[in-house]
């Protein structure tokens, strides 16, 4: 009966270790800014979101991503 629930015991934290370690990659990606590329609405060029002109609405969520300050003013003067 002891080996039993030392087998239990194996099995659920083996299986809690699995769990964590298939759910750990997405969530360090997030948190440690692995920069996420966005494109210019004129050119197309991609650039890391951190470096990119963003434009927001009045909620302040991004609307367009620019790569330059002169391809923000061509779309919105
Ligand atoms: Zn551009």
């Amino acid at each position: 009966m002891m080996r039993l629930f030392l087998l239990l015991l194996l099995v659920v934290s083996v299986w809690r270790m699995f769990r964590r370690f298939k759910k750990a990659p997405p969530l360090s990606k997030d948190r440690k800014g692995v920069t996420s590329m966005v494109s210019c609405d004129v050119c197309s060029l991609h650039i890391p979101e951190k470096e990119a002109i963003c434009v927001h609405d009045e909620k302040g969520q991004v609307l367009q991503y620019f790569c330059c300050e002169e391809h923000r003013k061509q779309k919105i003067p």
